[in-house]
C-alpha cells in the first residue's frame, strides 16, 4: 500500500517550501486548476453575500465577533487557565505543547499508550499545521481523514489547497479517478462502474469511512471554538463525519490552537452566527458538536486536549499582526482573493492558503524564511479579503507591516529565541532604490539636473530595465520621462518663485 501523504514531514512531493512567486509560476499555468477555481470560488462568494445581506445587523454582529476576540486575546492567559480548571472538572486531561513537535510527542504517545495502530480524524487544520499524519505515520501509526475532502486530499496522495474545501482544485472526474484507483488501497474499494455524480462519489465514500468509523477505537479532532466557562469544545461541519468520530471511539483526542477559546456561551453564539454565513452560506451548520469532559456511557470514556501554541504566543505580542489570532478559518478571504483564485492553494506552502496564511503563516514560523519572507508579498492589496472577513482582521494593514519587517530587516522573536530576519535578494535591491531616491531627494540641485538630463536623453531610454529591475519590466512598460520636468514646467509659467 502506498501512503506517502502518511510519509516524513516535508517529504511530500506538493509540499513546496519555494517563495510564493516561483511556486504560484506553475500554478498559474495551470488551465485545469484555474478553471476549477474560478467556478468554485464564484460560486461560494456569490452564495456568501447572499446570506450575509438576509441579516440587518451583520455589521454589529462583526464588530461584535471582532470586540470579544479582542478581549478574550488582551487575557488569554486567565482564560486559558479556566478553560483548563473546566475541562479537569469535566473529566478530561489537558496537555500543553509550545510546538509542533512536542504536541505530535503528546498525540503519539497517547495513542500509543491505547495499544491502537489506527486512528479517524475530524477535519483539523491544527493538525495539518503541525504535521501529526506524518508523525503518527512515523511510528507505525495510520490516521485515516473522514471528512470526504480531506479523503480525496488524502486518497490522491495530495495537499489541501482551501481551508474549507481542501479539494478545490479537483473536478469531479478527476475525483471519480482518484476513488477508483485508490480506495481499494485503504479499506473498502470503490463500487463497479462509479461514476462521476455526487450523489455517487458521495456513497462511495460513504460506505468507504463507514467500516473506519465502526472500527476506530480513537478519534482525533481540532475544534472551531473552546468555551472557558464550561470547557465545552465545539466542532461546526457539514457531513456527519465529524460527530461520528466524536461518539464512537473509546479515545478522543483534540488538538486546537490556543486562540480558539471563547469566554462565555453567550460569546459562542455571535461566532455561531458570523461563521455559517461567511464559510458555506448557511444560516446555520448542519451539524454543531460539542462536548463537555467525559460522561459515563456516553460517548469516549477518554478526553484529552492538547492546547497548541506553535508561534501563537509570538503572534500575540506583536500589535499589528496579533489580529490575525481573531481568524476563525471561515474562509471568505480566500473565496474573494484574486491572487489565490489564479495561484491556487498549493503556492502558500503552509495549511494555512489565501490572504489569511499571507498573514499567519510568516507570523507562526517568523520571517527569517524565503517564503514566509515572500508571503505578505502574495496580494494585491485590493482590500476585498478585510470587507468579507467577519472578524473584521485588516489583512492589508497586516500585510504591509509585515513587509516592512521583511524589508527593514532587525530581530525578531521567533519561538522564544531571536532570530535575524535575512531580506530576499529583490528586497535588498529595493533598499539600495530607496536609498538612492533619498539622496535625490535630499539633494534638489542633483535632482533637477538629473531630470533635465533624463528628458534630453529620452529618446534613447530602454524599453526594460537591466539587472534586478528586469524582472519588474516583464510584466509592465516602463514609464517615459516626459520632455520637461514639473519644475521646469512651473518656473516657465509662474516665474522664478515656482523654483523655490
Ligand atoms: S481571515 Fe477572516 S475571512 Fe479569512 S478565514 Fe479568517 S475569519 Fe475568515
Amino acid at each position: 500500500m502506498s501512503r506517502t501523504y502518511l510519509g516524513m514531514p516535508g517529504s511530500h512531493p506538493a509540499a513546496s517550501r519555494a517563495p510564493f512567486p516561483e511556486a504560484a509560476a506553475a500554478s498559474t499555468q495551470d488551465a485545469q486548476l484555474r478553471g476549477n477555481l474560478r467556478h468554485a470560488t464564484h460560486t461560494i462568494r456569490a452564495k456568501r453575500a447572499k446570506a450575509v445581506a438576509e441579516l440587518d445587523d451583520w455589521g454589529a454582529l462583526r464588530a461584535a465577533g471582532a470586540a470579544i476576540k479582542d478581549r478574550t486575546l488582551r487575557h488569554l492567559d486567565h482564560y486559558l487557565e479556566r478553560l483548563e480548571e473546566s475541562v479537569t472538572r469535566a473529566g478530561g486531561t489537558v496537555h500543553w505543547a509550545v510546538d509542533a513537535a512536542e504536541a505530535n510527542r503528546i498525540v503519539t504517545r497517547l495513542v500509543q499508550d491505547t495499544g491502537e495502530r489506527e486512528v479517524v480524524k475530524v477535519k483539523s487544520m491544527a493538525t495539518q499545521e503541525i504535521g501529526l499524519n506524518e508523525a503518527l505515520a512515523e511510528a507505525g501509526i495510520s490516521a485515516y481523514e473522514t471528512d470526504l475532502a480531506e479523503l480525496i486530499v488524502q486518497l490522491g496522495d495530495d495537499l489541501p489547497s482551501h481551508i474549507l474545501v481542501p479539494a478545490i482544485h479537483r473536478n469531479r472526474g478527476e475525483i471519480r479517478d482518484i476513488f477508483r484507483e485508490r480506495m481499494a488501497a485503504w479499506g473498502r474499494p470503490a463500487p463497479d462502474g462509479l461514476g462521476d455524480e455526487p450523489r455517487e462519489l458521495a456513497e462511495a465514500a460513504r460506505l468507504h469511512l463507514r467500516e473506519k468509523f465502526l472500527s476506530a477505537k480513537v478519534g482525533i479532532s481540532g475544534a472551531n471554538f473552546m468555551v472557558a466557562d464550561t470547557g465545552t469544545l465545539v466542532v461546526v461541519e457539514s457531513e456527519g463525519n465529524g460527530r461520528m468520530c466524536l461518539t464512537l471511539p473509546e479515545t478522543l483526542i483534540s488538538v486546537v490552537g490556543i486562540e480558539k477559546i471563547v469566554p462565555t456561551w453567550q460569546d459562542l453564539e455571535v461566532f455561531l452566527q458570523l461563521l455559517p454565513r461567511s464559510s458555506t452560506a448557511e444560516r446555520m451548520n448542519p451539524y454543531t458538536s460539542t462536548w463537555t469532559g467525559t460522561a459515563d456511557g456516553d460517548g469516549p470514556r477518554d478526553f484529552h486536549l492538547v492546547l497548541l501554541d506553535n508561534g501563537r504566543t509570538d503572534t500575540l505580542a506583536d500589535r499589528v499582526g496579533r489580529q490575525a489570532l481573531r481568524c476563525i478559518r471561515c474562509s471568505a478571504c480566500l473565496n474573494v482573493c484574486p491572487v489565490y483564485e489564479r495561484a491556487g492553494g498549493h503556492a502558500y506552502g503552509s495549511a494555512y492558503p489565501g490572504p489569511i496564511g499571507a498573514i499567519l503563516t510568516p507570523q507562526l514560523r517568523g520571517v527569517g524564511g524565503s517564503l514566509e519572507a515572500s508571503l505578505p508579498y502574495a496580494s494585491s492589496l485590493c482590500g476585498a479579503c478585510y470587507e468579507v472577513c467577519p472578524v473584521a482582521i485588516d489583512i492589508p494593514e497586516v500585510l504591509i507591516h509585515l513587509r516592512e519587517r521583511v524589508v527593514e530587516g532587525g530581530e525578531v522573536t521567533l519561538r522564544g529565541s531571536k532570530a535575524v530576519i535575512k531580506p530576499a535578494k529583490g528586497h535588498a535591491a529595493e533598499r539600495a532604490a530607496m536609498r538612492a531616491a533619498r539622496w535625490a531627494l535630499d539633494h534638489p540641485g542633483a535632482l533637477r539636473g538629473g531630470q533635465r538630463l533624463a528628458a534630453r536623453t529620452r529618446r534613447f531610454h530602454p524599453k526594460r530595465l537591466p539587472g534586478p529591475g528586469r524582472a519588474w519590466t516583464d510584466t509592465r512598460e516602463l514609464p517615459e520621462v516626459p520632455a520637461e520636468s514639473f519644475r521646469d514646467w512651473w518656473a516657465r509659467t509662474r516665474g522664478e518663485r515656482g523654483e523655490k
